[in-house]
């Protein structure tokens, strides 16, 4: 396994539409393993292969309760429900947060690592990670559904808020 290099905000790979994955070999694994020690590297929630410079439709998010990463491939949100604002980061833009609306619950059909189709369900963090980890694969990022970025004073005030809930 290696270390890849996480791009940032302005770089043009992620503003790409990302292409299928269609052959699910070692080259595959190898990304996925490589990804996964990143993104632990990182201490992320989800990391998306166009933020390690490879435009194909492959993304991990952190399962909230397995702790495990959770490898996904082609994946397309099939269904969503209810809504939720809050607190959204990302490794390309580091150091900042900005307030997203997401949906509450999200649904979602992927490939594993060997082709085989599978579904599924998070909510709250995870179905916020599944959102904005699908987005990357269109080129899209949640910079582009914020206002501005909050200042170190607000991020404070926001966690320490959800503390005291
Ligand atoms: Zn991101």
């Amino acid at each position: 396994m290696a270390l890849r290099k996480i791009v940032e905000l302005g770089e043009e790979c992620l503003t790409k539409a990302c292409r299928p994955v269609t052959e699910f070999n070692p080259r595959l694994h190898q990304l996925l393993d490589d990804m996964a020690e990143t993104l632990s590297e990182a201490n992320g929630a989800g990391l998306a292969a166009p933020q390690v410079g490879v435009l194909r439709r492959v993304c991990l998010v952190l399962d909230e309760d397995s702790e495990e990463y959770l490898e996904m491939i082609n994946p397309e949100i099939i269904s969503q429900s209810g809504e939720q604002t809050g607190l959204e980061g990302c490794l390309s833009v580091p150091g900042k947060w900005g307030l997203v609306t997401r949906p509450e619950m999200v649904r979602v059909r992927a490939q594993d690592r060997n082709g085989g189709w599978f579904e599924a369900e998070g909510e709250g963090l995870t179905a916020r990670a599944f959102c904005h980890e699908i987005e990357h694969l269109d080129g899209h990022m949640y910079t582009e559904h914020i206002d501005r970025f909050l200042t170190d004073e607000e991020v404070r005030e926001y966690l320490e808020e959800e503390e005291g809930e």
